[in-house]
């Protein structure tokens, strides 16, 4: 999907009357509801559409997307974060390829360019987000995890050999051989 197909439909009028009462009934600009003539040239006006076409955009293209739920939040985050990074340099370079970040609008007012806003929400947000995985140490949550799996993993195996009448020196080699199994394939377990 494109943004220019997100566009007044045709059909759509501006919702603003003439001084005489009447319906304007010119076509609004793109992402209004309003014409040039009615306020829709203004730049907060063209911001504010500029905005709302790229946040159409993006729910249309989560509608597309297979939205998995989050089994494991704390690895969710991590993956979230290196999309808020991969975004906040996404946005970087956007801002890196403007010849000027600030431009002469129609009224005379020097405008901040929208790439410039965009550039400091994605870095705010993934400040965010950074600062909410180091606030939870996640990294130590998911080892500790991954040992109190590794622990269940060789309990298991234990019992098993219990259960079967290994015993002894026999049962403690069995052990050894589980736990340097889960160290391989695992990195923990030590
Ligand atoms: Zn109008």
């Amino acid at each position: 999907m494109t943004l220019e197909s997100l566009g007044p439909p045709t059909g759509i009028r501006c919702t603003a009357r003439r001084s005489n009462g009447e319906p304007c009934g010119n076509r609004p600009m793109r992402g209004q509801t309003v014409c040039r003539k009615h306020g829709g040239a203004s730049p907060q006006a063209k911001s504010a559409a500029e905005r709302r076409q790229l946040e159409a955009g993006a729910r249309a293209l989560l509608a597309d997307l297979d939205v998995d739920p989050v089994g494991d939040p704390l690895a969710a985050l991590l993956r979230l974060g290196g999309q808020a990074i991969a975004w906040q340099e996404a946005a970087a370079k956007l801002v890196n390829e403007l010849a000027d970040i600030r431009y002469r609008a129609a009224n005379g007012t020097e405008q901040l360019r929208a790439e410039v806003a965009l550039f400091e929400r994605a870095t705010d947000r993934a400040c965010q987000v950074l600062a909410t995985i180091a606030k939870l140490r996640i990294d130590e949550r998911l080892t500790a995890v991954s040992e109190r799996q590794a622990e269940a993993v060789i309990g298991a195996v234990e019992a098993a050999l219990a259960a079967v009448g290994v015993t002894g020196e026999r049962a403690v080699d069995a052990r050894r051989a589980a736990a340097r199994h889960l160290r391989l394939i695992d990195g923990v377990g030590a």
